[in-house]
């Protein structure tokens, strides 16, 4: 059967939400309406208590406790929130910060902002396939160092860091550790226990959830955390992020976290089996097709690769009816390949060449098979233009 056009295949920039989810959230946004925050009246009691059982939803997913929840707009504030606030909170012991080169531009950022404001910062390498070297992270602390930042899965190839390994290695030296988990929560296991992460961020969007609502997870104990709030105005949160709360968006990041949890064995498999079928179409269609990342310690449904003397950027002007994403960002104005890439030692031209492929929840193989025949035709196409110019 023809798949429906266009199709989506971007699900590491944003998911649609899921019908469950929307359904939970309808009825927040009428009839009960309330300020969560109001103690005196039914209204905000309702509110409150669905704001409470949100809470207890998304720590049920990350092994966390509900009381350790924060709620935010997404995870950009999450990340700020974490860094920012412990760097505050713990000026008296030092002001040097750890991230890696492949992280997200809201921790990246945030950590250089930082080094404005009187921090160094060690940036960590990755490997070819955008590993930390749990070792680099042990060499590179200091008795300086405050805070660590490695992200749980990385959003354009993929890559899922041995955080258990790293938490480790902080923990002993007493650092503390924080993780960008919005590609990895409600998608692999993660339990903040059992790794021993003591800050983690998500957002709903990215797990089917609305766009504008995320989760700070602070650890409350061994050791209990103090955060420095971004923000005054309220008591919302324990102080750590005023304003009044998202009700409906809360519940249906609530809701995301309990049918990722429940989905999340059977769906991930179908999406690796998905990915490889993605994968293998390519390779049968066309030479020079080259993986981005590592084929073990990678997120189920992310595929991101090279097509060697084709631009990427070429590729998604041409494939009109698939939504993907190329290896490149454009910063003011210039096509530049991503700093993950680079940082995964990939050559420029070959990041350049490069196109991510999200698979998601709605993802059928009709709409794979559709995607790596136009893809492939594509870059063909492109080849033998270019083929031809250069005779
Ligand atoms: C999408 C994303 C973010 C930003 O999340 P928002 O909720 O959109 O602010 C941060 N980090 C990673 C790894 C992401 O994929």
């Amino acid at each position: 059967m023809a798949p429906t056009l266009p199709i989506y295949l971007d699900y590491h920039a944003t998911t649609p939400v899921d019908p469950r989810v929307l359904d939970a959230m309808l009825p927040y946004f009428t009839e009960h309406f309330g300020n969560a925050a109001s103690r005196s009246h039914r209204f905000g009691w309702d509110a409150d208590k669905a704001v409470e059982r949100a809470r207890q939803q998304i720590a049920g997913l990350i092994g966390a406790c509900a009381n350790e929840i924060v709620f935010t707009g997404g995870a950009t504030e999450s990340n700020n929130l974490a860094i920012k606030g412990i760097v505050d909170a713990r000026r008296d012991r030092g002001s040097h910060l750890i991230t890696t080169a492949i992280e997200h531009k809201s921790v990246l950022d945030t950590c250089k902002r930082l080094t404005k404001q009187g921090c160094t910062l060690t940036i960590l390498p990755v490997d070819h396939n955008g590993r930390v070297d749990p070792d680099s992270v042990g060499r590179a602390i200091t008795p300086e160092t405050i805070v660590v930042s490695v992200m749980a899965a990385n959003n354009e190839v993929g890559t899922v860091q041995p955080l258990g390994e790293i938490a480790k290695i902080t923990r002993e030296r007493k650092v503390i550790l924080h993780t960008d988990a919005a590609q990895a929560v409600g998608k692999i296991p993660i339990d903040v226990a059992a790794l021993g992460v003591d800050l983690l961020s998500c957002t709903a969007h990215k797990m089917y959830g609305p766009k504008g609502v995320g989760a700070l997870f602070i650890r409350r104990q061994a050791p209990r955390l103090q955060l420095t709030p971004l923000a005054d105005g309220g008591g919302h949160e324990r102080g750590l992020r005023p304003g009044t709360l998202n009700v409906p968006g809360i519940v249906g990041f609530g809701r995301a976290a309990d049918v990722a949890q429940t989905d999340m064995p059977a769906e991930s498999a179908r999406l690796a089996t998905l990915r490889d079928r993605l994968f293998a179409r390519l390779q049968q269609a066309l030479p020079g097709v080259g993986l981005n990342g590592g084929t073990s310690d990678r997120l189920p449904h992310n595929l991101s690769v090279s097509f060697s003397g084709v631009d990427g950027e070429a590729i998604l002007m041409a494939v009109d009816d698939v939504a993907l994403s190329s290896g490149s960002a454009c910063t003011s104005g210039t096509v530049e390949p991503s700093h993950v890439l680079k940082a995964c030692g990939i050559p420029d031209e070959l990041a350049l060449a490069s196109i991510r492929f999200g698979l998601g929840r709605y993802t059928t193989e009709e709409e794979v098979d559709y995607a790596a025949d136009k893809v492939a035709s594509v870059i063909t196409h492109l080849r033998a233009t270019r083929a031809a110019a250069t005779r």
